[in-house]
């Protein structure tokens, strides 16, 4: 019998030949056979040339992910072995640092759609995210225990994105042991505690890392406020930098908490740590109005655009924070501001930024530009990979 297949229009033909791995609702001509969610079709040009396999997607309005591009390639556990295999293989040392974080997998980067494996120590955390990833669950799980080796391997396929590829949302033991509260990890010198069961992501954010580490030296001797601190992983940073103060603003009450665990694991003095819980928005104005001044501002809000759609409402958000940030730092003084929205071009982003310090009366010069860490990487025919960006703006001293 003939593997189903999907008849492309011309028009995602030319995205396909140019190796981009989504197939849209849109550019599909015609659905033959009777694909099972998440199987493997044969994904076939207008003139019915075979081009690649893919996995099938029928509630979402991304139909189709490519696996291969060789449509003669058997879509079986020793293909993702092999994908799995190089993906770790890439990461090099530090996959395999023992008490290291680490990002494995990074989906359609490492061609494996809606896959994500993160190591956290001997553990790893694997989010299985769209129906193709899904229906191979359990060959990757036997594959990573056979390559991995792990102490025990978590599911968090708990993210809200399921629901748009008609999975339910699921969390739990994949295999070996389940993992303790905190998973205690080393990043670049620091201990952090991570807890794969509730925290954000896989646990943590990964993604940031050697943008922390670029933070320490900044830190030194400065009063820092760090704004959208999560578990504080720039805050423990700047303390590690030798920052004279810091100071965090932060929503959940459980992250604050969480830092105040990591800071004193990390033997820092309670003493220059200082938490305010609450919106982000109303307390930098707060800030402001107390007459409170920093020398570096650590932004990194949570993603502000979920839609296009949303771009001009977050583009306020984003100009707001930034705003407030220029006017709580003294001339001198470094901005660390972040969006972690893919659909914010970066130039954009610059604009906002600068529209902010124009609002603000400040002169400022971005001094460097920051991106996800390299265990994060964008595979060329799929730039919607990258999505974190960063500027370093320092502000100029008046007159
Ligand atoms: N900088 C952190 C990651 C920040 S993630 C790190 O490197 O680990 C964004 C954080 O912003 C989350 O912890 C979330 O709880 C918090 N957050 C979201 N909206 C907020 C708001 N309006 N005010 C304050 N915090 C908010």
């Amino acid at each position: 019998m003939r593997a189903p297949s999907l008849r492309l229009h011309h028009r995602a033909e030319r995205s396909l030949t140019r190796r981009h791995p989504w197939i849209f609702s849109g550019g599909v001509a015609e659905v033959r056979g009777e694909p099972a969610v998440g199987e493997t079709v044969e994904v076939l040009a207008p003139d019915g040339e075979s081009l690649a396999l893919a996995a099938y997607s029928p509630h979402s309005q991304i139909r189709a992910r490519v696996w291969s591009f060789d449509p003669e390639v058997a879509i079986d556990e020793a293909f993702f072995r092999h994908r799995l295999e190089r993906a770790i293989a890439a990461r090099g040392e530090s996959a395999r640092a023992p008490d290291g974080g680490c990002r494995l997998v990074y989906a359609e980067s490492d061609g494996l759609p809606g896959l994500i494996v993160d190591r956290y120590g001997e553990f790893a955390v694997c989010q299985f995210l769209s129906a193709g990833a899904e229906r191979w669950r359990d060959a990757v799980t036997s594959v990573l225990v056979e390559l991995l080796g792990p102490r025990g391997l978590w599911e968090r396929s708990d993210v809200g994105a399921r629901r748009q590829e008609g999975l339910d949302l699921r969390a739990g033991c994949l295999a070996g042991e389940e993992p303790p509260e905190r998973i205690e990890i080393d990043e670049d010198g620091l201990r952090l505690l991570v807890d794969v069961r509730q925290g954000h992501k896989t646990g943590t954010y990964l993604d940031q890392r050697p943008n922390r580490l670029r933070f320490r030296s900044d830190a030194s001797g400065r009063e820092v406020l760090d704004v959208f601190a999560f578990t504080g992983g720039f805050s423990l940073a700047a303390l590690a930098g030798g920052a004279a103060s810091v100071m965090q603003v932060e929503d959940s009450a459980a992250a604050l908490q969480q830092c105040l665990e990591q800071a004193a694991a990390n033997g820092f003095d309670a003493d220059r740590l200082e938490q305010a819980q609450g919106n982000a928005f109303s307390l930098l104005r707060r800030l402001l109005s107390e007459g409170r001044r920093f020398d570096a501002i650590v932004l990194d809000p949570p993603k502000f655009v979920t839609s296009r759609g949303r771009i001009e409402q977050a583009a306020r958000g984003y100009k707001d924070i930034n705003r407030l940030s220029f006017l709580l730092l003294r001339p001198g003084g470094l901005l660390y501001t972040f969006s972690c929205s893919g659909l914010l071009e970066p130039a954009l982003f610059q604009k906002i930024v600068a529209d902010a310090a124009l609002d603000a009366r400040v002169e400022a010069q971005i001094v460097e530009r920051l991106g996800q860490a390299p265990d994060h990487p964008t595979l060329l025919s799929f730039p919607e990979a990258t999505y974190l960006k960063g500027f370093v703006c320092r502000v100029l001293s008046s007159g």
